[in-house]
């Protein structure tokens, strides 16, 4: 099974693969974590994708084509992934069509996760992230067992550079823009489903739980 999480920063795509990763035992790829993985090796082409991510502009569609082939053919993953963050334009949308046909595999639910560019902005400036487990808190609704670190694994957490509200500001503006046709292109193939961002986790996942089984 193939789940495409669209939705602009924060409103919970990163949180709500976890579940679906947990409950159906498909594979997380998250584009933007994949990029900040090469953007840390201090290689030049990591450097500048480094760059572009810290201006919260999008990275060219040829340098996440193939690091996103790479990462899907080290994976293997026949059970199927939960794609974050990808497609983000029309191109990539065909692009992932093409990949996943390698794969024998294809597209089966396209969630769209609505937002409000006010809370998605809260949400943002309050972000935590694990480096190690992927784990992801808030710091104004989540309480820690040991201050600065991360409840699940013991990592210390950190902020990306990204999450200030000069890049969120850039990241949300560019993701509305970009992404209108590819919510168009998935509902005229008849895979776009749409839910509102809840206030728990749990109740936006039951949502999607009700797509996904009806
Ligand atoms: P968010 O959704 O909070 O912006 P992501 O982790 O999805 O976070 O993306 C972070 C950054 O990584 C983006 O601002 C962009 O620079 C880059 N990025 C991630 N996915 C893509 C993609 N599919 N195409 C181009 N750039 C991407």
């Amino acid at each position: 099974m193939n789940i495409i999480l669209i939705a602009p920063p924060a409103a919970g795509k990163g949180t709500q693969s976890e579940l679906l990763v947990e409950k159906y035992g498909i594979t997380h790829i998250s584009t933007g974590e994949i990029l900040r993985e090469i953007a840390a090796s201090g290689t030049e082409l990591g450097n500048y994708i480094a760059s572009i991510q810290k201006e919260g502009k999008l990275v060219d569609d040829e340098i996440v084509f193939k690091a996103l082939e790479t990462k899907l053919l080290e994976l293997n993953s026949v059970n199927g992934h939960v794609f974050d963050g990808f497609p983000r334009n029309v191109n990539q949308a065909i692009k992932l069509d093409e990949m996943l046909g390698k794969l024998n595999q294809k597209v089966d639910y396209v969630i769209y996760i609505e937002i409000e560019k006010e809370r998605a902005m809260q949400r943002t400036l309050g972000r935590i992230t694990c480096p190690k487990c992927e784990a992801i808190y808030n710091i104004y609704k989540h309480t820690f067992e040991v201050e600065g670190h991360c409840n699940k694994c013991g990592a210390e957490l950190i902020k990306r550079s990204d999450d200030n509200e000069e890049s969120f500001n850039t990241r949300f503006d560019t993701y509305m823009k970009n992404v209108q046709p590819v919510i168009d292109y998935y509902e005229s193939k008849g895979l776009l489903h749409k839910v509102k961002a809840q206030e728990e986790k749990e109740d936006t996942f039951a949502y999607i739980k009700e797509i996904i089984e009806g």
